[in-house]
Order: C-alpha cells, then sequence, then structure tokens
C-alpha cells in the first residue's frame, strides 16, 4: 500500500457533486492512497459576493497539497466574476494543458475508430495573457506574448511526455509563415528542443492545414504541442471528434502544482439526476495518480473503466442501442467500473503507467545586447490622407530622429501609399535614428515634441537590434 497523499477535492456546482462521488469511490476501491482535504468553490462562493470564486482558505490548502482534483464549476452569468479555472491557473503557474483524446470503437460512435492523440497546450501565455487596449476610438488591440522560457517549458514537456509514455511522434502546431517573431520563436524552439530528443519523429504544421488534417485523419497524429490560443480551439475538436467531451480528462501542470478536470461543465440541467457520466472527470483523476506516482492505481482504474465501456455498460450521453447493453446512471456506471477493478479490457488497449522519472523541466533567459535604433509612436488621427499627416509629423523630426514611415493595420499607407488602403484612426509612426543607434533620451524628447504638434498619441514601442537581429517586423508593403 502506497504512503498516503494528500490532496485537494472540489466537490463543484451542478452535476460536479455527483461525479466527483463516483469517482472518489471508484478510486478508494483501486486502492488509491489519497488523504482528502475538501474545499468549497463556484457558484455558492461567488454568490456570497467573492467575484474570484474561492476563499482564501482554500487557496491555503492548494499550497499545501499541491494537487488538486476538481469538479466543474457554474460560472454565475452577469459581469463582474472572474473564471476561476483562468485563476487557479495563473496563480499556481500551471503552464501546461495535457488533455488525452482518445477514441473507443466500436463502443462509443465516432468517426475516427484509431484515434489517440494527446494535445498538450501552453496555458499561461499567448493573446489569454489578457493584456488589451482600446487605442482609440475605433482600434482596439490584443498582446500576444510568446516568451522564450515559458515555450521551453511547454515544448520540453510535451517531449518528456511522449518519452514517458512511449510515445513516437511529438507534432507542432504554429503559424510562423505570418507571425514570425512570436510564433516563429515557439517554431524555433521546437527544432532546437526536438533534436535532443532523436528517438522521437518530429514535425511542425502550419496550424491551419495542420488542423485540417488532425480533424480528417486524426490517427496520423500522436502528441501536439501548440501555443494557448491554438490549443485551446483545436482540444475541443480533438475532444470531440474523438466521440464526446464527455470523456475527455485534462491536467493542468506546474511547477510547484496541478490540477485535475474532465473538460466539460457543470451541466446544470442534469443535475441531481443521477445521470451524469463520470469518465472525464475519472480520466483527469487518472491522470492524477500518474502524477502522484501512484502509477498502478491509474491503471487498474483506467483498465477497469475501458472494461466497463467495453461491455456496454453506459451512462445515456454515448449509450446507443446497436453497442450498448445497459443504460446506467452515475452511480450504476460507478458500481460497474468498481466491480471490474483488477480486469483489463479485450478488444480496446488496456494501459500501463511507468513510474516517474523523466527529466526536470528546464529553462533559460537568453542574454543578448541591445541596440536602440527608433521608435514607433501610434497617434490617434481622425483623417484620412496619411501624406497630411506625415507634413505635420516631420516637424518632429530632430535631435536625430526621422520620420521614415506611417502604416495603418499594418499596411505602410506612406510613404507611396496606395489610396486604395483602407485606414483607421491609429496611425503607427516610424522614427528612425539617421546615424542608426538612438538614445532613450532622444526618442522621449522625440515624444514630447509629437505631443506639442497637438497630435495623441496612443503608445510607443521602441525599436531595438538584439545582438544585430531586429527585434521588428516591417510593415506590409515595406
Ligand atoms: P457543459 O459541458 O456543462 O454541457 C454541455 C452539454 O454536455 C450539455 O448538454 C450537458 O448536458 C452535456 N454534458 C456535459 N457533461 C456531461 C456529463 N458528464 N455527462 C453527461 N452529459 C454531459 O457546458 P455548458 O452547458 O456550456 O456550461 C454549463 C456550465 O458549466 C456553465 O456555467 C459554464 O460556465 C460551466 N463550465 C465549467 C467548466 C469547468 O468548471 N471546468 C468548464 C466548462 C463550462
Amino acid at each position: 500500500m502506497s504512503k498516503k497523499v494528500p490532496i485537494t477535492v472540489a466537490h463543484g456546482d451542478g452535476i460536479g457533486p455527483e461525479i466527483m462521488a463516483a469517482t472518489l469511490r471508484i478510486l478508494e476501491a483501486a486502492g488509491a492512497a489519497l488523504d482528502i482535504e475538501t474545499i468549497e468553490i463556484g457558484e455558492k462562493v461567488y454568490l456570497r459576493g467573492n467575484t474570484a470564486g474561492i476563499e482564501p482558505s482554500a487557496w491555503e490548502s492548494l499550497r499545501r497539497t499541491k494537487v488538486f482534483l476538481k469538479a466543474p464549476i457554474t460560472t454565475p452569468q452577469g459581469g463582474g466574476f472572474k473564471s476561476l479555472n483562468v485563476t487557479t491557473r495563473k496563480t499556481l503557474g500551471l503552464f501546461a494543458n495535457v488533455r488525452p483524446c482518445v477514441s473507443y470503437h466500436p463502443y462509443v460512435k465516432t468517426r475516427h475508430p484509431n484515434m489517440n492523440v494527446v494535445i498538450v497546450r501552453e496555458n499561461e501565455e499567448d493573446t489569454y495573457a489578457g493584456i488589451e487596449y482600446r487605442l482609440s476610438p475605433n482600434v482596439t488591440q490584443c498582446l500576444k506574448l510568446i516568451t522564450k522560457p515559458g515555450s521551453e517549458k511547454i515544448i520540453r514537456y510535451a517531449f518528456e511526455y511522449a518519452r514517458q509514455n512511449h510515445r513516437k511522434k511529438v507534432t507542432c502546431f504554429t503559424k510562423d509563415n505570418i507571425m514570425k517573431m512570436t510564433d516563429g520563436l515557439f517554431h524555433k524552439l521546437f527544432d532546437e528542443i526536438g533534436a535532443e530528443y532523436p528517438d522521437l519523429e518530429k514535425e511542425h504544421w502550419i496550424v491551419d492545414i495542420g488542423a485540417a488534417k488532425m480533424a480528417d485523419t486524426p490517427e496520423t497524429f500522436d502528441v501536439i504541442v501548440m501555443p494557448n490560443l491554438y490549443g485551446d480551439i483545436l482540444s475541443d475538436v480533438a475532444a470531440q471528434i474523438a466521440g464526446s467531451v464527455g470523456l475527455a480528462g485534462s491536467a493542468n501542470i506546474g511547477d510547484h502544482a496541478a490540477m485535475f478536470e474532465a473538460i466539460h461543465g457543470s451541466a446544470p440541467r442534469r443535475a441531481g439526476q443521477n445521470l451524469a457520466n463520470p469518465s472525464g472527470l475519472l480520466l483527469g483523476a487518472v491522470q492524477m495518480l500518474v502524477h502522484i506516482g501512484q502509477t498502478e492505481e491509474a491503471a487498474r482504474v483506467h483498465n477497469a473503466w475501458l472494461k466497463t465501456i467495453e461491455d456496454g455498460i453506459h451512462t445515456y450521453d454515448i449509450f446507443k442501442p446497436d453497442v450498448s447493453k445497459q443504460k446506467v446512471g452515475t452511480k450504476e456506471f460507478a458500481d460497474a467500473v468498481i466491480a471490474r477493478i483488477g480486469q483489463k479490457p479485450e478488444t480496446l488497449q488496456a494501459v500501463q503507467y511507468a513510474a516517474g522519472g523523466g527529466r526536470p523541466i528546464t529553462h533559460s533567459r537568453i542574454e543578448a545586447n541591445a541596440e536602440l535604433t527608433g521608435v514607433d509612436v501610434y497617434v490617434n488621427w481622425n483623417g484620412y490622407r496619411a501624406d497630411e499627416l506625415a507634413v505635420t509629423l516631420q516637424q518632429a523630426n530632430g535631435e536625430g530622429l526621422a520620420l521614415q514611415m506611417i502604416s495603418n493595420r499594418g499596411v505602410k499607407v506612406w510613404p507611396e501609399g496606395m489610396p486604395e488602403t483602407f485606414t483607421v484612426d491609429n496611425w503607427r509612426c516610424r522614427f528612425i535614428g539617421e546615424k542608426g543607434q538612438v538614445t532613450q533620451q532622444q526618442t522621449v524628447s522625440l515624444l514630447g515634441r509629437v505631443a506639442g504638434l497637438g497630435l495623441s498619441i496612443a503608445k510607443m514601442e521602441h525599436l531595438q537590434y538584439f545582438d544585430g537581429v531586429p527585434g521588428f517586423s516591417l510593415a506590409q508593403g515595406q
């Protein structure tokens, strides 16, 4: 018997309490050694006026146990409530989201009988950093942040996961033909880190065609690693085409803590009726057992679950008269899994989990020599003719900086713009050092001169070279 491992459990809202009770019963019957601390999160906490949906005492438990098994919660309608998932992920630094999407043909209906894909999604960065601005009356902006250490962590995690789980291939999806700097960094790190794993096959797809291939022939993929936004969208697509979002669990892994859950929500209309399928949460709990090193218990639960599915004992959501044998409720489904502990599936593939190991997920920062060469000043101006704006702005030239280019929505409109180019009221005005390098004092005093012309400055970005490589993109048409 393993030593009891403390974990924090939240029973959640809607169908949450029922599927959590079923899950915990199965874990206990399989001999999982858990010391459970229960916390309250979700609707009741939100409705008490706590906009985060979680009490300070719950954080203490999470910090102590570092392992969180979470049932789905209901986020109340209306503004002001913060997403508990996003808060938990960010507060605990859960950088990796791991979602196995497996089909259980012929027992669960799917067009992809041989699908077995694990989506490893970066969880903290990209457009999900939540840094947005309204720059002008007509222009809003969301920053897409891709960092070197953040990307390195998720890519290393994907390769380590693949190796530990006897996977053969790791695929990377990005859109680096368009976002050469951000997605380009992610792709470059994938190639560099991939070289440390000669035993694994590696490939990269542009996300659009990669997603199309994944939806069409998912059996050609194995582990797929992606930045946050693509991963968010494509992990739902993958779970859905595998058969049902109701069957997938997910792990959110950080350096200091981890959270395990079903991918579906609290299904309030099904609550309290002993109808819900506990499988998503149970498979999330299997990932948790592997994480805490109880690999034998994890395999015991997982194989008993596979045998139950194979025996045609199904909840209403996956019940199909031609393959199912018995339609059961949440409790009866849990009883059926418990009755099969120690058994393995015969047609579906049985699972086996290896004990721990793996290399630590290292990451590092780049040191580079930065040289300032100019500044992009974003001004709000309600005119239409870029040459008129340029005449005004050129009055701000001086002290070694001169207007080089104006772009609007990323497209060069001055010098030599096209009259057909559609423009809005926020203009990027690029000033470059006439002799190359400039100082911050020069760019700051330029800002003063632009403001002195009566123009409204929305923001500025410094233009830098890092070890001689430009740290800024050219405008389209520049
Ligand atoms: P949902 O996943 O709760 O339900 C979608 C559909 O799937 C419904 O028809 C539901 O009946 C069915 N379903 C979901 N889980 C099932 C299960 N285990 N067994 C059988 N059927 C199941 O999504 P929704 O309706 O968009 O959201 C409901 C609530 O859940 C909202 O308040 C939402 O904010 C919340 N939510 C929470 C989480 C989370 O806590 N991780 C995730 C998604 C949604």
